[in-house]
């Protein structure tokens, strides 16, 4: 047996928010507590369980709770703030009901360790008398400035020239997360956000998605306010430390991926040729910049791989697919991780999610970021000025990243220069990622301590 692991299972519940960038860290890292052989039993709701393809290899077992929406998921609410009411209200129920069918059934639940997004499941937790382990699925910098607003340290609206938060370099407004530079634009995800401060102070630990070397003097001061251990990265063990077999993919995915046509297709390319686009899960580009997207692409004249999904297929340009149909490969999900660590890739054109982000910082792939909204704005400024990975597209008056821009920032990230200096940082990530899940590193050591406390909790 591993250090830190125990005779007897511990038995965690995990619960993420209902998304595939929750779902996918947090089964990762269930993953992670499996190895050291805590008994995990993964939440989700209802409706994703019917309608995703599972394919959980070892024993993460899968059980439901139900969001409120069982036939259509968040499609089916009538709004945004309506869907997330309703998950509070159904969820807080099923959840407990949950706990105690495991009760009942003999195999009683130790502790929940339920997304940041989630607080009332610490609730559960406490009335149940179990250990309640909150997980941030952002970046620790992201955390601490939502927790520096929550707490009104940080008072909005912000103004420049540069905002100053403990532990982060100094930021220009726009390079904070857009639900605080502009907090006005989406009011329940910026409740959503911000309550993930409201009662973590009850938590017995602060789990978060990152990993020590990459966040060290953020990390060091959050850490001073809870138990907070950093357990990231959590992407697939055969890209890491390969320690967990048949690790090898997230397995549980919300969108039906064209596996064989992409993986095909970048065979058949020179290696460091491709440049592969997304946007992830969620985001949604206007028109305008979809077309300069799509010109920018074909203009760099290099092959490229643009993940559009299903619901974003009708905003590109007339016949873009077929014109450029020598050069580039446009389908609707793929498997990422396969794709980035292909031999083929060249530079990842993204909106720096968090998990992508960290996907392409694990595996040295030069990123041009084009952020969104949420957190991607200051994982793009962390990418550019922090980790030296990759450049963030500069937006023209309009808001808009020009086709020339896309074209500009592919050739710097691929080229000699800054293609060098980030070829140099990509190679120091990549150990670095892997050195902390590895045996011994800092994530692996967190994860046990957990681990040893709940067996002894
Ligand atoms: N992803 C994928 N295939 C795709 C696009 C994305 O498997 O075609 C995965 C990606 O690897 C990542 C997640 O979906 O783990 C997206 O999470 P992220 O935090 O980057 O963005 P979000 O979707 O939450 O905005």
């Amino acid at each position: 047996m591993e250090k830190g692991m125990r005779s007897q299972n511990a038995h965690c519940l995990v619960l993420p928010f209902p998304t595939q960038g929750h779902i996918n860290p947090m089964l990762q890292f269930s993953k992670r507590l499996q190895h050291k052989e805590i008994k995990v039993t993964l939440a989700i709701t209802r409706f994703i369980f019917k309608t995703t393809k599972h394919q959980l290899s070892g024993s993460v077992t899968v059980e439901t709770i139900s969001d409120g929406y069982d036939e259509g998921g968040r499609a089916q609410a009538e709004s945004r703030e309506a869907y997330l009411d309703r998950l509070h209200q159904v969820g807080e129920q099923t959840l407990t009901n949950l706990v105690e069918k495991l009760r009942d059934i003999g195999q009683p639940v130790d502790c929940i360790v339920y997304d940041a997004f989630l607080p009332w499941a610490l609730d559960v937790a406490k009335r149940f008398g179990l250990v309640g382990a909150a997980f941030l699925t952002q970046s620790c910098a992201v955390d601490n400035i939502y927790y520096h607003v929550y707490n009104q340290i940080l008072k909005l609206p912000v103004t420049g020239p540069k905002v100053l938060v403990p532990g982060l370099p100094p930021l220009e407004p726009l390079d904070l997360p857009s639900f605080v530079y502009d907090f006005e634009s989406h009011p329940p995800l910026y409740k959503l956000v911000m309550n993930q401060f409201s009662n973590i102070d009850k938590a017995d630990w602060v789990l978060c998605n990152t990993f020590y070397e990459l966040e060290k003097e953020v990390v060091d001061w959050m850490a001073k306010l809870w138990r907070l251990r950093t357990i990231g990265p959590t992407i697939p063990s055969i890209y890491l430390d390969k320690r967990i077999q048949d690790d090898k993919a997230y397995g549980l995915t919300m969108f039906k991926p064209s596996n064989d046509d992409c993986i095909k297709w970048l065979d058949e390319k020179p290696d460091g040729s491709v440049v592969y686009v997304s946007f992830g899960s969620l985001a949604e580009l206007g028109i305008e910049q979809m077309e300069e997207l799509a010109w920018g692409l074909r203009g760099s004249n290099k092959y490229f791989l643009w993940v559009v999904r299903a619901s974003e297929e009708a905003k590109l340009p007339k016949d873009f697919v077929e014109e450029t149909s020598k050069k580039g490969l446009v389908v609707s999900w793929c498997p990422q991780m396969e794709v980035l660590s292909h031999k083929a890739m060249g530079c990842f054109v993204t909106h720096c999610g968090w998990n992508s982000t960290l996907e392409a910082l694990s595996l040295g792939v030069p990123m041009v970021a084009i952020p969104q909204w949420t957190d991607q704005t200051t994982n793009a400024k962390y990418v550019t000025d922090v980790w030296g990975m990759g450049l963030k597209a500069k937006r023209d008056e309009k808001g808009i990243v020009r086709g020339s821009e896309v074209e500009h920032c592919i050739r710097e990230v691929t080229g000699r220069e800054r293609g060098k200096e980030i070829k140099m940082n990509a190679i120091k990530w990549r150990e670095m990622a892997k050195e902390s899940v590895d045996e011994g590193g800092s994530s692996d050591r967190n994860i046990d301590d957990f681990a040893a406390n709940l067996v002894n909790s």
